[in-house]
């Protein structure tokens, strides 16, 4: 009697001690991490993954995957920043060590080096500004208090942009076919500053005697009414490897000629994340020689209860 029950008991703490093993194995792991900082690390799965513990196993390991990646991008981000920081930093440092030296006498080195870090300082400041906007972007919700008319926007942009359109000699158009207004939930204020960068790229990528149509029409995508806004340009035009990426943080398709009309490669990247937040897509179809075309899709408000 006495044997059985410890042939039983025998029996029990070895099952136990095998099924623990895995969970062992999967706190030792954390623990390496937490140890470490190491997210590489991942558990080895022995059991089957269709049993409880081999699929928490590869839970986790699915979850750290993910987290190395979001670390990754955030480590990238920080880098490209300071990197991007740096540039206009190490030009301000230059000039005033230029004037300290040779130019404190000498008016001319003095005008120029005092333009020269006015235009950098100024450059800094709006790449601060575009983080700050990014940051905010990534951690705030939509501030969706308003009923927008996408029209309205529109055509706010073009007043706004059609002195710069003349000087530059290019054309600057509004066309807009909707049967009923085109309205969507959102914030005009974020709305509109994604529509003026969209413009403004247009107007920086046309030569003079182009011309940049904006148009504001409703579609039905997959059976919803949406409201499109597009902004064509006759333009560079953008090539197929760069079309892919422009999305991205920090991206510049000619990066060298970006930065010296100001561009720091972070509208594009501002831009979709904000008609996101709204619950729409900003897209960009290009050839190059020909023009780009950038749509952003919103869907319309239904029924007064959403304006
Ligand atoms: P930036 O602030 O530098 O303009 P964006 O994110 O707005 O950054 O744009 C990323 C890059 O995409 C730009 O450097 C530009 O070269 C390219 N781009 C954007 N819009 C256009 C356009 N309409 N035509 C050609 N290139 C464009």
């Amino acid at each position: 009697m006495l044997g059985a029950l410890a042939l039983v008991l025998g029996i029990g703490l070895w099952l136990a001690g095998r099924l623990l093993r895995p969970i062992a194995a999967i706190t030792a792991t954390a623990q390496q991490i937490s140890d470490r900082n190491d997210l590489s690390r991942r558990i080895g799965i022995t059991s089957t993954p269709s049993d409880e513990v081999g699929r928490l196993a590869e839970t986790f390991n699915g979850m750290l995957a993910r987290l190395e990646a979001v670390f990754a991008t955030q480590r990238q981000f920080v880098a490209d920043a300071s990197h991007e920081l740096k540039t206009p930093l190490t030009a301000i440092l230059g000039h005033a060590n230029l004037v300290r030296r040779h130019g404190a006498a000498d008016p001319y080195v003095v005008g120029e080096a005092t333009t020269a870090i006015l235009e950098e300082g100024e450059r800094m400041r709006r790449l601060v500004q575009s983080l700050l906007h990014l940051a905010q972007t990534d951690s705030a919700p939509v501030r969706r208090s308003e009923c927008v008319n996408v029209s309205l926007i529109a055509r706010e942009v073009v007043r706004e942009m059609m002195p710069l359109a003349q000087e530059r000699g290019l054309h600057l158009q509004l066309h807009e076919a909707n049967e009923r207004e085109p309205l969507i939930y959102g914030s005009s204020d974020e709305l509109r500053q994604v529509v003026l960068n969209l413009v403004d790229n247009a107007f920086n990528a046309t030569a003079t005697g182009g011309s940049v149509r904006l148009a504001v029409t409703t579609l039905i995508v997959d059976g919803q009414e949406c409201i499109a806004l597009e902004v064509a340009d006759t333009g560079d035009g953008i090539a197929p490897d760069d079309l892919v990426r422009i999305f991205e943080r920090f991206y510049r398709v000619d990066a060298a000629r970006a930065r010296g009309a100001g561009g720091s490669g972070l509208g594009l990247a501002i831009g979709r994340a904000l008609v996101h937040q709204h619950g729409g897509s900003l897209s960009a179809e290009s050839q190059l020689g020909v023009g780009s075309t950038f749509r952003v899709l919103l869907p319309r408000c239904i029924g007064y209860l959403d304006c």
